[in-house]
């Protein structure tokens, strides 16, 4: 954290929106916030380094938002995103900071929505566009997106863009807006090409970088989960009770509204938890934290404001539910257990867009960070029976049981049982309400094919090391670091599209577009192969309708690619059919722009 300021309010923002944030319970800026809101107030243009989850969609937005006219139903303010996925988030964040900004407008476009849906809402008009830069394109080339009013345009996750083969469309997009308007670029990384995009479309920028501050963490026992398959709570609860060494907690969440919701379910969950957030004057803070100490609280769910300093050697884990926006704060977190000389356990919730800042984590702290294997229900089970039968044992050596021994002896003879059926029967009476068997299902193994998963929802396993085909939106294809081939295992169908060299495509070109149109990871594209007019790619088996509608709608380079089974042509000649929803659109053809 490279000082950060202690509160929106210091930043200059407009009192509307500073009563917003707090009704939707931000409570400090995060350190990208808190540099890159003044200098976006201030004017002037932006060249940001900072990584995913850092909070870099406020950083840009709240300052749009003072800019927006809202008499004025026409788009102010552009943003690019690299993926559908992130469109919609960002729209969405938007949508919630003009919470107090009545008749405020968004809307997201990109690849794979209808035309016709997003001609109509295009029409009606809307303050602010978020979109892929295809998409974007696309509307500007046919003169159904005007940008004559444009304040702010903002290219997010710019090496994402670049990653996925979407540079050219980005710079295209540039060069047909009109000159005056500020702009502001975000990028985890900055390879050359963004740097040159940076220096050629962006004035006089001042850069702002969250750069990973290393430091070193005692030995706390660090392990990681990658949120899949299961909400978070329910897999809190199930870590939490298979823990072995479980005494006290803090959990770590973003918002104020977040510590009271967390807090009132696990409450309904039988534990004993509250929650420490800045609305809490001095007396209660302590008071929470004084009953953490004495053990009538076992968790309480803070935010980071809220839980510095707090030093409670029974804290025996800490369990970061949304993952830190940078290392300093990770480290800060993590540091209120394993206190006193006692063990520490730290518990990272990662959901699959966050991974980059799990390496940068573990680099920074220059620690591994283990996966960690969600319980299991027999492992569950399988405790609760353990603790029973420890409890069980306790009584045993209990004095006075000679009168409940007799009651059981009745019982037997009155119903003509044995003394195990009726203390089945009492080990039954006494779970309760936590059954010894825990019912529903265990998370699911990777399901091949998802497009619609954001983020958490996402039902895969970590890591899919082992190479299983998966639709996704959250990670994103990575063509630098990591080699596609050899192809994916699994059976693979193959397709052939309407583009091939003739219109300029190169591989990532395809790569790009099927993995963002249906949400296909990368990496279980298969093999391309590049044709005069025409190209074939490998995908997955299995294709739900929904992916492959999407891809049917494609374009690359600005040429619909007609996805269809491949009947094998080597020469790679294929006629032309267009999708009836495009039917009425003029084909465009490459080179037009
Ligand atoms: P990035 O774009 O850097 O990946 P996001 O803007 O998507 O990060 O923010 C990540 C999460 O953090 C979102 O859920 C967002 O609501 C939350 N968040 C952002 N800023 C704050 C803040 N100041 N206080 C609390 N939560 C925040
Ligand atoms: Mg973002």
């Amino acid at each position: 954290m490279t000082s950060p300021a202690d509160s929106f309010a210091d930043l200059g923002l407009s009192t509307s929106l500073l009563n917003t944030l707090a009704e939707i319970g931000y409570e400090t800026p995060s350190p990208i916030q808190a540099q890159c809101i003044p200098i976006l107030l201030d004017g002037h243009d932006i060249l940001g380094m900072a990584q995913t989850g850092t909070g870099k969609t406020a950083a840009f937005a709240l300052p749009l938002m003072e800019t927006i006219d809202v008499k004025l139903m026409k788009p102010q303010a552009l943003i690019l995103t690299p993926t559908r996925e992130l469109a919609i988030q960002v729209a969405e964040a938007l949508q919630s900071y003009a919470k107090n900004l009545p008749g405020f407008h968004v809307l997201p476009i990109y690849g794979g929505q209808s035309y016709t849906i997003q001609l109509k809402q295009l029409a009606r008009g809307a303050h602010v566009i978020v979109g892929t830069p295809g998409r974007v394109m696309d509307h500007l080339e046919r003169k159904t997106l005007n940008l004559d009013n444009l304040k702010t345009l903002v290219l997010d996750e710019a090496d994402e863009m670049l990653r996925m083969g979407f540079i050219d469309d980005v710079e295209w997009i540039l060069e047909h807006t009109p000159e005056q308007h500020q702009t502001a670029l975000f990028s985890a990384t900055m390879p050359e090409q963004i740097r040159r995009v940076a220096q050629k479309y962006l004035v006089e920028p001042r850069e702002v970088k969250i750069k990973a501050a290393t430091a070193t963490v005692a030995a706390i026992r660090q392990v990681y989960w990658q949120v899949s398959g299961m909400h978070k709570l329910d897999a809190l609860t199930r870590i939490l009770e298979v823990e072995d060494d479980f005494d006290a907690a803090i959990i770590f969440v973003r918002t104020k509204t977040a510590t009271v919701e967390l807090a009132d379910k696990l409450n309904a969950r039988g534990y004993a938890a509250a929650a420490l957030n800045g609305d809490l004057n001095q007396q209660m803070r302590e008071r929470v934290i004084e009953q953490l100490k004495s053990g009538a609280l076992d968790i309480v769910i803070a935010t980071d404001v809220a839980a510095r300093g707090i030093d409670v050697p029974r804290i025996s884990h800490v369990v970061n539910y949304d993952i830190p926006y940078d290392t300093e704060a990770y480290v800060h977190r993590i540091g209120r257990t394993g206190r006193a000389g006692r063990n520490g356990n730290a518990i990272l919730f990662v959901a699959p867009r966050e991974i980059r800042m799990l390496r940068t984590i573990e680099r920074a702290t220059r620690q591994p960070i283990a996966p960690l294997t969600l319980p299991s229900r027999a492992d569950v089970t399988n405790k609760r029976v353990a603790d029973f039968k420890s409890k069980v044992a306790e009584v045993l050596n209990a004095e006075g049981l000679d009168f409940f021994a007799n009651i059981v002896s009745q019982i037997a003879e009155e119903q003509n049982v044995s003394a195990e059926e009726v203390a089945a029967a009492l080990a039954m009476m006494a779970q309760e309400g936590k059954p010894l068997q825990i019912a529903g299902e265990d998370p699911p193994p990777a399901r091949p094919f998802a497009p619609d998963n954001r983020g958490e929802r996402r039902p895969a396993s970590f890591g899919d090391r082992e190479r299983k085909p998966r639709f996704e939106g959250g990670d994103r294809p990575r063509f630098e670091d990591k080699p596609r081939r050899p192809a994916p295992t699994g059976d693979m169908v193959r397709y052939r599209i309407d583009v091939g060299r003739e219109h300029g495509v190169q591989v990532k070109d395809i790569v790009g577009a099927i993995a963002n149109e249906a949400g296909i990871e990368s990496r279980f594209i298969g093999r391309i192969g590049l044709y005069e007019d025409s190209s074939t790619v490998e995908l997955p088996a299995g294709m739900p309708a929904e992916a492959a509608n999407a891809l049917k709608r494609t374009r690359v380079r600005g040429v619909p690619i007609n996805l269809r089974p491949d009947e094998g042509r080597p020469d790679g000649g294929g006629e032309r059919k267009f999708d009836g929803d495009r039917g009425g659109f003029k084909k465009k053809k490459f080179g037009d722009r």
